[in-house]
Order: structure tokens, then C-alpha cells, then sequence
């Protein structure tokens, strides 16, 4: 590789120092290349160009100085290393140079050409190592920008997400019981009875949908402060499947469910409540038409409950995704949902310190498994391994 040219300007408006100067540097080869500006306007002109690797101005310029160009530099934005020339009596300059922001100080009289060569390479690498770090510190800057402004941008979309769903919920309400008394209104017509049916179900899958996005939603924004009391699991799990009663139906599920006794526990009754009914519904949807079996016991370390359903099945490369938020395993176009249930769900289990198992297999059916410890832990005893 051809070896880089270091462009130096030399300001200087006495044509002997010139000389001396393009000699010094003719020893110093072929990587230095000289010009000259004779006069310190000229000087300037050329500053502004931005050319040059370095410069060199001599103290003495007519009735100005190289400092005071220096300034000059400086203000029209020349980064460039900039090197100050004075003769022997001039000593005192040194550190006025330094102050103004001179990359190096040299004594004409004692200079050499590899003094010179030195000095010029010292001062061209520093401003590029500096110019490096100005531009890493610049990517830094842009980066933490790009990274504030995601987050921005998630908080905006969240904040989306919880506002649309609760608004969305606000008109179902009236729409339910316009419906219940329409239904009430038309006994006798069977025909009509079957459409508001139909209108019911829609409404009651969309009001599902809706709480699915409020969960989702308050789980980003509470970052999961849980209220724990003390309460019974087998009778939560028995109200749950209670209140699931219609859909278990219209799925046509029997729902049979298994205690080994009371099953009492420290946890967040509204949350766990939420991790159930989200298992229960996928155990209807992906399970139509076969058993669902809900078991809960004790464990050696805590309490354990599974819903078993006897559906499609997830095939083995899906089943760590299918935790993740908006993951899904099925098409659209056969089941609906928006891929929450399940993401929620591993969430509130692992706030508890708890995880969530699951067996598999396509075509014969899943097993949901929560594993709970009964009382609060620290979070890292945690260990969740979905098989
Ligand atoms: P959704 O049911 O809305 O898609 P979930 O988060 O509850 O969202 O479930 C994620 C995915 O996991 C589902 O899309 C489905 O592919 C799969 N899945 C969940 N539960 C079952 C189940 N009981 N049987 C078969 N697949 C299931």
C-alpha cells in the first residue's frame, strides 16, 4: 500500500524561512508535501479550506502574529494540528501558544528534520485519535437518541394499546345487555333468537380479545407489583371453571376437575384467577368437542396445577415461542386469539416465583403444568424449564 502524503501549510511571510523550511522537509521524504502561503490573509484563505493534514505559522506575521491566526483558525472551524514557529528570542511565546491551542512549539533555530517530522506525526496522529473518540462519542450520543426514542416509541404504543382496549370495552357493555333484551324481546322467534345468539357470541369473543389487550397492558404497566393474601387454589380453580361454564359448553368440554383438598397458598388471587382462565380457554379452543381435566395438589416444595386438554397438540419446535407476546402456533384463519394468553400467563406465574410446564403432543393433546411455591421467594429460586 502506497504510503499516506501528510499535507503540511507553512505561513510564513519571509521567503528565506521558506526555503529552509522545503529543504527540512525534502529529507524527511516522500510522506511530507510542503506548501506556502506567503502572507497571513493568504494563510487564512487557505484555513478555510480545510486541506491541509497540519499547519505551521510563524510567530511573526507583518504587523499580526501566528497566534492571533491561530485564533483565526480555530474560529473558522480548522481541526487540523496547528504548529507554532518562533526565532530564538522568542521563548516567552510558548505558553501564550500552548493556551491558544497550538499542537506543538518550535525553536527555528534549533530545528531538524526529524524534530520536524516528530513533531508533525505526533500531532497529525493525536487529532486523528481524537477525531476517532469525537466519532465513537458521536455514534455513542446517536445510539443512546435511537435507543431514547424506541423507548419512547414503545411507551407511545403501549400506551396506545391500554387506552384502544379500554375504550374498545366501553361501548361492549351496553352492547351485552342490548343484546340480553332483544334476546328477552323476541322468545317465540327462533329465527331472530338464533342471529342475537349469534350477535352474543361475537360480542362476548370480541369482550375476551379486549381483556386479553388489558391484561397485556397493565402487566407493562405495573411492572407487577402483586397483592398477595391467603387462599385456597382448589376453590379458585372450581370458580373459575364455574364462571368458564358457557364456553366449556358451547366447546362442547366436559370439565372434570381434581383436588387433592384444600391447596392454600400466598399469591395474587386476581392474578392467578387470570392464569387459569387463560389455560382453561386455550384448553377449549385448541381442545373442542374432547375432555378438559384440571388437577390441583401439593408438591414437595409448593402446589401444582394442570390442565390437560385432548386437542391439536404443539408441535415440539413450538413450544418455547409460544410463551413469547404475540407468538402463536396456529393460523389465524382456523383460530382466533391475539397470542397473549399464554405470555401473560408465564408472566404472573413467574412473578410468583413459579413456572409453567408443558407436554405436548400434536394430535393427542397438551398439559398445561403451574408450578407455585406456597409462600413468597426470592426470585431467582425460580427455574423455569419449558419441556
Ligand atoms: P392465543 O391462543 O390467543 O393464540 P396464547 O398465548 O394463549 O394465545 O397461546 C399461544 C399459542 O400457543 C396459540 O396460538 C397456540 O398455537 C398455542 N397453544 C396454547 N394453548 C394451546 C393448547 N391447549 N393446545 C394447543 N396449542 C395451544
Amino acid at each position: 500500500m502506497a504510503e499516506e502524503v501528510r499535507r503540511v501549510l507553512l505561513v510564513d511571510d519571509d521567503e528565506d524561512e521558506f526555503i529552509v523550511t522545503r529543504d527540512l522537509f525534502a529529507e524527511m521524504g516522500p510522506s511530507y508535501e510542503l506548501s506556502w502561503a506567503k502572507t497571513y490573509d493568504e494563510g487564512l484563505r487557505l484555513l478555510s479550506l480545510c486541506e491541509a493534514d497540519a499547519y505551521m505559522f510563524d510567530y511573526h506575521l507583518g504587523a499580526r502574529t501566528g497566534i492571533e491566526l491561530l485564533r483565526e483558525a480555530k474560529g473558522v472551524g480548522c481541526r487540523s494540528p496547528i504548529l507554532i514557529l518562533t526565532g530564538a528570542g522568542d521563548r516567552n511565546v510558548d505558553l501564550e501558544a500552548m493556551q491558544a491551542g497550538a499542537a506543538d512549539f518550535l525553536d527555528k533555530g534549533q530545528l531538524t528534520a526529524a524534530l520536524l517530522e516528530r513533531s508533525l506525526r505526533y500531532a497529525i496522529e493525536r487529532r486523528k485519535a481524537e477525531q476517532k473518540l469525537a466519532d465513537t462519542n458521536e455514534q455513542i450520543r446517536a445510539l443512546q437518541e435511537a435507543e431514547k426514542q424506541l423507548h419512547a416509541a414503545v411507551r407511545t404504543r403501549d400506551e396506545f394499546l391500554s387506552i384502544a382496549a379500554h375504550e374498545l370495552k366501553t361501548p361492549l357493555t351496553p352492547l351485552v345487555l342490548l343484546l340480553a333484551q332483544l334476546q328477552r324481546g323476541l322468545r317465540g322467534s327462533t329465527e331472530m333468537l338464533t342471529l342475537v345468539d349469534t350477535a352474543r357470541r361475537q360480542t362476548s369473543r370480541l369482550a375476551d380479545l379486549i381483556a386479553g389487550l388489558i391484561d397485556v397492558t397493565t402487566l407493562n404497566e405495573h411492572a407487577f407489583a402483586l397483592n398477595r393474601e391467603r387462599f385456597d387454589l382448589a376453590d379458585l380453580a372450581r370458580r373459575v371453571a364455574e364462571r368458564f361454564h358457557p364456553q366449556a359448553e358451547s366447546a362442547r368440554c366436559e370439565v372434570v376437575i381434581e383436588a387433592a383438598g384444600e391447596i392454600p397458598g400466598n399469591w395474587d388471587r386476581f392474578r392467578i384467577e387470570q392464569v387459569i382462565a387463560n389455560l382453561l380457554s386455550n384448553a377449549f379452543k385448541y381442545g373442542r368437542g374432547k375432555p378438559v381435566e384440571m388437577r390441583i395438589s401439593h408438591t414437595d416444595d409448593g402446589v401444582r396445577l394442570s390442565v390437560r386438554d385432548h386437542g391439536i397438540g404443539i408441535a415440539k419446535e413450538n413450544v418455547s415461542r409460544i410463551f413469547g407476546r404475540f407468538e402463536r402456533a396456529v393460523s389465524s384463519r382456523h383460530y382466533g386469539g391475539l397470542g397473549l394468553g399464554l405470555y401473560v400467563a408465564s408472566e404472573i406465574v413467574e412473578a410468583h416465583g413459579g413456572c409453567i410446564l408443558v407436554q405436548s403432543e400434536p394430535g393427542c393433546g397438551s398439559v398445561f403444568t403451574v408450578l407455585l411455591p406456597r409462600d413468597e421467594q426470592p426470585r431467582d429460586q425460580a427455574a423455569c424449564v419449558h419441556h
